[in-house]
């Protein structure tokens, strides 16, 4: 018998949800990478103590720090905006000020939560290119004014790799960390894509972290592959502090701890991390040439992870968002982000690129 859809609305919905395409616009489109997924139903067997206090928590921890070779205090948050602002509340007190990038997740795509969170720490911004802040342009906003009534500069949020594709150099980064140290300034690194620069970069992760200055990094794990939960990773153990109650209050310490942990087993037991992570860099690449060989696209930034940022005429724009393809357009006068996952294909790339072609012609 034929069920009328309005009854079945779950199945409907099912129905019609099922193998959607793959596409440039996030790569947090992308669903759950499998070795996460195997550690997650692993993870699902019997009863384990709730709060952290469990054993998957703790293997995760402890692979944290085995990445990292270095006795750090790990915890693990819902998402990226509260690994990043709880974080760098606990650098600072209110009358202080974080500076960031100007197109700094902190600062554009949070919703004022670092401020929220810091009950009113300000953030302060710094231009530079290709996303990136340097060494200068942060000295100077620090030497701005030193009197009492400008909020005094505490800590630097830096993004690797940044909100534009680009990755900062070990020696860039110790350069930053040592006119942080120079200015009395903690650091702060927004690692959402943390695995991206390490993979591009083909180092070890010490090096462009705690070797780097880097006082606490949020290592993001879901834009890699895990389907929910970011790692606050404090290698100053004193700012680690009662941050597990600042956790807690912000409704941040997971009652299934084990959900939220286990997916990081999986995911660096086997050092899948950097494999998902050179992929999508791969692809991007490989988009990143399709594109460039295109006379009406032009590349805005060097592509040197996962993204791809384009400017094309808004016609052409129109003409791909028609064809089924999302990306968003946030940069600047017709400036598109085009985004590779841990599971994006040639053959991905390929189709995109033929139809951007077509539409060209
Ligand atoms: C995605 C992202 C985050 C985390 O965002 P949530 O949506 O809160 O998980 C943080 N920083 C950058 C640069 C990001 O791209």
């Amino acid at each position: 018998m034929q069920m009328p859809l309005t009854s079945d609305k779950e199945g409907f919905h099912f129905r019609n949800m099922s193998e959607q395409q793959r596409q440039f616009a996030s790569d947090n489109y992308a669903g759950v990478c499998p070795e996460a997924w195997a550690s997650l139903e692993a993870a699902n067997h019997g009863h384990a103590e709730g709060y952290g206090d469990d054993p998957w928590t703790a293997q995760a921890a402890d692979l944290i720090r085995d990445v990292f070779e270095t006795d750090c205090e790990v915890f693990f948050v819902f998402n990226g905006t509260a690994a990043n602002s709880l974080s760098l509340a606990s650098l600072c007190q209110s009358y202080h000020s974080i500076l960031c990038h100007e197109y700094a997740h902190v600062e554009r795509d949070e919703c004022g939560a670092p401020e929220f969170f810091s009950n009113g720490t300000k953030v302060l911004l710094v231009p530079g290119a290709d996303g990136k802040l340097d060494p200068d342009a942060i000295e100077a906003c620090v030497k701005r004014r030193t009197d009492v009534h400008y909020p005094k500069p505490k800590a630097v949020s830096l993004t690797q790799s940044t909100e534009l594709g680009t990755v900062y150099t070990v020696d860039e980064l110790q350069a930053i960390g040592c006119r942080a140290k120079h200015l009395g300034l903690k650091l702060h690194m927004d690692g959402a894509r943390l695995a991206n620069a390490v993979a591009s970069l083909n180092v070890a992760p010490k090096e462009i972290t705690w070797q780097s200055g880097i006082d606490v990094l949020c290592f993001g794990g879901t834009k890699n592959g895990t389907p929910v939960g970011d790692a606050v990773v404090f290698f100053n153990h004193e700012l680690a502090e009662e941050f597990d109650y600042r956790c807690k209050q912000a409704g941040q310490l997971a009652s299934k701890m084990r959900y939220l942990a286990a997916p990081w087993v999986g995911m660096l037991s086997d050092g899948a991390w950097l494999k998902h992570a050179a992929s999508a860099n791969a692809m991007a690449q490989q988009l990143c040439q399709g594109v460039g060989e295109l006379t009406t696209v032009s590349i805005m930034f060097p592509c040197q992870a996962n993204a791809v940022f384009v400017e094309m005429p808004r016609s052409l724009i129109a003409g791909m968002h028609e064809r089924g393809w999302h990306f968003y357009t946030f940069i600047g006068e017709g400036g598109c982000r085009l985004m590779c996952s841990w599971d994006t294909t040639p053959e991905d790339v390929a189709a995109f690129v033929s139809d951007l072609k077509e539409l060209s012609a």
